[in-house]
Formats: C-alpha cells, sequence, structure tokens
C-alpha cells in the first residue's frame, strides 16, 4: 500500500493520521530523501508504527538520516507524557546514551600534521578498539561501577579523569538522577566492569580532525572554536553495560505491553507505562547505562589528553584541552515542553537523534545560554561533521531535537564487498587522513561512501531552521574499532 505523505515545507513532510494512528507523523528530508523514502517503506512505515504509541504527543517525528532500526527507525524521536504515556527501549536503541563529544586544542594543524602517525599510533594504543575491549584502566570493583552508574561523570572527575569545568559542558551534567544500580542485572555489571574508557566496535571512533570552515563567527567564538584548529571528536556508547540492560528490558517490556494491553502495531516497540514499576525499573536501568556512557566518553576524553601531551610534550596550560560539549543521541529523557499552549512533563525518546536546546534554555550553561546548545554531528571518516546549535524553531516543532549523523547508503555487507581489493587505509593516507583500525574489514564497512553526505543532512535541518551551522570539522586522523 502507498504511504498517504503530504509536503508541508520544503523539507518537511506530514502523514495525517488514519487507523489507530494517535497523532501525525512528520519528516524531515528534501525532496530527493523522500523520494527514497517512499520507494523504501519501510522507516516511514516505522514512524507510522510510533505514532500507536499510548500517550504520545504532538507527532511522531524523523530526522532526514533515518534508516530502518529495532522498532523506532534511527533518526526518530516521540515524547510522550510522564503520567499517561509509554516507555520503549525501542525508542532508545541498544547502545544506550551513544553519543558525541567535541575536545578543543590551541594546536594548529602544521604542528600536529609533523607529528600525525605519532599521533594516532599512541592515541590507537591508549583507547583500546574493537568488539570486546577493555581494560583501558584498572578494572573497576563492583562498587566502583555502582558510583559511576549513579553518581556519573562527577566520580571520574574525582578519580582523576578531566576536571570539575567539564561538567558544566555535559548534557545533565554527565548524571541522569533517577539511575537505580538495583535495576541492572549481575549479566550487565559483569559486562561493564572492564570497559569503561573504551571505545567500542566499527561505527565507534576517536578522529583528530581540524576546524576548516566557519559558518557562525560569534557562535564560533563562544564554542571557543577558530578556523586551522585542531580538535578532537569521540563517538562512544555504553558498551556492554548497555547493551546488556536494553537486552534484558526488552524481554520485561514485552512482556509488560501484553501485562498492560497496550495495543502496539510491531512488537519490537515493546513497552510499559512509564508509571508502572516495569517502566519505572527501565528508566532507572537505562539511567546507570547513560551514566555509564558519559563517563566513558570521559576517561577516554582524558586518555586522549594525555596522549597529547606526551606526543608534543606540552603542558595542559599550553594545550588547551576543553570539553566543548557532550550530547547523547540515544536516550529517552524526562523533559519539559510547550504542548499546545501549555508546558507539559514529557518522556522524550530520542533514538539516532540529538538535543538542540534553543539560546536562553535554562539547561544551557551561562556561556552558551546566548548562542543555544552545541550539536555535534558526525559525518565520516574521509570527508567532514559538523558543529551546529539549537534553536527555539527546535523546541517548538522537535522537542529540541536535530539529526545525529549521515546515516549509512550501503549495508556493512554492501560496504564490505565495495570494499574488496581495495587498500582503504592507503587511499585515506593519501588523502592526508591517517587510520588505525582493529580490523580491516571495519575500515570497508566504514569507508565514507558507505555513508550519506552528512552535508545534505545537517543542510535540511539548517534550512528548516532546526539546528544552525557553526562550523565544519575535517578528519586527519581517525581511530576505529
Ligand atoms: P550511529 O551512532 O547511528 O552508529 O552513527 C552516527 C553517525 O556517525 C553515522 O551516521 C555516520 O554519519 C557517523 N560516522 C560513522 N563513522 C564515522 C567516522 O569514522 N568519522 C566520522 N566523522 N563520522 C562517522
Ligand atoms: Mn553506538
Ligand atoms: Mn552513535
Amino acid at each position: 500500500p502507498k504511504i498517504p505523505i503530504k509536503k508541508i515545507d520544503e523539507n518537511l513532510y506530514e502523514i495525517e493520521p488514519f487507523g489507530d494512528m494517535r497523532v501525525a507523523g512528520r519528516v524531515y528530508a528534501s525532496p530527493e530523501m523522500m523520494e527514497g523514502l517512499l520507494e523504501e517503506q519501510a522507516p516511514l512505515q516505522q514512524v507510522i508504527n510510533v505514532a500507536h504509541l499510548p500517550g504520545i504527543e504532538k507527532y511522531s517525528l524523523a530526522m532526514p538520516d533515518i534508516h530502518w532500526g529495532y522498532g523506532f527507525p534511527i533518526g526518530g524521536v516521540a515524547a510522550t507524557d510522564w503520567q499517561e504515556g509509554v516507555i520503549s527501549p525501542g525508542g532508545v536503541g541498544y547502545d544506550i546514551n551513544c553519543g558525541m563529544r567535541l575536545a578543543t586544542t590551541s594546536l594548529r594543524e602544521d604542528e600536529v600534521k609533523k607529528r600525525l602517525d605519532k599521533l594516532i599510533q599512541e592515541l590507537f594504543k591508549a583507547i583500546p578498539t574493537g568488539v570486546g575491549s577493555s581494560h583501558a584502566i584498572k578494572k573497576l570493583s563492583k562498587n566502583d561501577l555502582k558510583k559511576v552508574a549513579q553518581e556519573g561523570v562527577q566520580w571520574v572527575i574525582q578519580q582523576g579523569y578531566g576536571k570539575a569545568e567539564d561538567l558544566e559542558v555535559i548534557e545533565e551534567k554527565g548524571r541522569m538522577p533517577f539511575a537505580d544500580f538495583s535495576a541492572v542485572s549481575q549479566r550487565a555489571i559483569e559486562r561493564g566492569l572492564d570497559q569503561l574508557g573504551t571505545l567500542g566496535s566499527g561505527n565507534h571512533f576517536l578522529e583528530v580532525d581540524v576546524v576548516d570552515r566557519i559558518y557562525d563567527e560569534q557562535a564560533a567564538a563562544a564554542l571557543g572554536l577558530f578556523e586551522g584548529q585542531i580538535v578532537v571528536l569521540i563517538h562512544s556508547g555504553s558498551r556492554g553495560f548497555g547493551y546488556q540492560i536494553c537486552d534484558d528490558y526488552l524481554k520485561v517490556m514485552s512482556k509488560a505491553a501484553q501485562k498492560y494491553h497496550l495495543d502496539l502495531p510491531d512488537r519490537q516497540l515493546a513497552a510499559a507505562p512509564i508509571q508502572s514499576p516495569e517502566g519505572q525499573d527501565y528508566f532507572a536501568a537505562m539511567s546507570c547505562a547513560a551514566n555509564f556512557a558519559w563517563s566513558n566518553r570521559q576517561v577516554i576524553m582524558d586518555l586522549a589528553r594525555r596522549v597529547f601531551k606526551h606526543v608534543f610534550n606540552i603542558s595542559d596550560a599550553n594545550l588547551q584541552f576543553n570539553l566543548v560539549y557532550d550530547v547523547s543521541h540515544n536516550i529517552a529523557k524526562k523533559e519539559t515542553h510547550k504542548v499546545g499552549d501549555r508546558e507539559k512533563t514529557v518522556c522524550v525518546h530520542r533514538k539516532g537523534a540529538t538535543r538542540a536546546l534553543a539560546p536562553g534554555h535554562p539547561l544551557l550553561p551561562e556561556k552558551y545560554r546566548a548562542v543555544g546548545q552545541p550539536v555535534l554531528i558526525p559525518g565520516d571518516m574521509g570527508r567532514y561533521s559538523f558543529v551546529c546549535i539549537g534553536t527555539q524553531k527546535a523546541m517548538e516543532e522537535t522537542f529540541g531535537s536535530t539529526c545525529h549523523g549521515a546515516g549509512r547508503l550501503l549495508s556493512r555487507r554492501q560496504a564490505k564487498k565495495a570494499g574488496a581489493g581495495r587498500n582503504l587505509i592507503k587511499e585515506l593516507s593519501a588523502r592526508g587522513i591517517v587510520v588505525q583500525a582493529r580490523g580491516k574489514a571495519t575500515v570497508a564497512e566504514e569507508m565514507p561512501e558507505a555513508y550519506k553526505d552528512v552535508q545534505s543532512v545537517v543542510n535540511v535541518m539548517h534550512q528548516s531552521g532546526i539546528s544552525l551551522k557553526v562550523a565544519r570539522l575535517r578528519p586527519i586522523g581517525v581511530i576505529k574499532g
């Protein structure tokens, strides 16, 4: 059957409610992207499915990096009423609080180019990569892991990873308050003990980038960015700890959906009322995983700082390794948003979507209050990534959310096939990009051609006025899983 879609703006499409849909679907996409989506159908069908969730408010939303995911599409946003609505692990994803972090340095491209090989080698040595990567730092005791899970980044800073000011520029200050370690299984605990400070596999990376273009001078200055500057971009999540929590609770939620007689169009949308014991337990456990992920990125960043200091033989005062921002793109949050003409408490599911708060928002740190929240949108390891800022329009239209990446063009299998017989590391090196990866297969799966051009995705959100471009980053070195 054809999906009934209506164009309502240059880069915005609507699916009016039909059948048991509780709200409309809304998709931000260029006309060309929409053509592809209509042909593909499955991701749009998922937008429609999500619109059936009990308690969903306003719209089932999708960003231009939308693609098929477990239950919810990746690139999807859904807010549910905090009292009457449901929470769904499929709306968060397996990698709970997977997210992005950007740190600046005082270094310029020419200074770093001279020692780039050495830098990337040392980063690769210091930060474990790969599926089961472990032991970046001493294995945690169960009690230490409980502190990470419940106290978040604050605790890892006390252990010597980073500085107190970092908290101000991390979403939620690196700690979801509802975290309760007693909601986490023994299996998840075991998987988490030795994985703090590790990158993980495939799509996760630590990249050394050059700020190669500024779109908004004033915002760039507020963020501490200048042209030619070396910055570090980190993409990682909650590792085996979060994966196990998601897996554990999908079983719980599947039973809960029956128990509470939720009428869901897809079993993968398994959910529970937020206020039910099952919903509360998932939220408590998911919050533990979120705190683990922020702490993980904090440790990775500090390990990178130490490598920079060592390789360039430079003091902290001269290096100026400062955190710009850390933002999640796989999470469910308790937030206040305007619905109709009143403020409502909702549970915002962002699955492959990034928070993008407007200038003046009370949750922003003082230094970004005037410009808005920094949004970090990775592209691929061969072209570029973007730094943007949130807007008032995002608050009004998307529950303060925007896209999170380019999205895949080729499946992992197709990419591996396309990479066969090529030496991708050599190809990238010829373009001035040094790559260190655990496996050859990873590099093929993750080659630039495997992803869409992130610029087109970012432009859809920019032209829609949801998140605005501040700077473009160009990679010169990457470590991958
Ligand atoms: P996800 O979190 O959905 O797995 O991926 C987020 C995004 O990261 C992808 O859509 C892709 O655009 C981007 N990405 C994947 N690998 C790399 C990389 O090595 N470097 C950069 N800059 N971006 C990447
Ligand atoms: Mn991830
Ligand atoms: Mn991610």
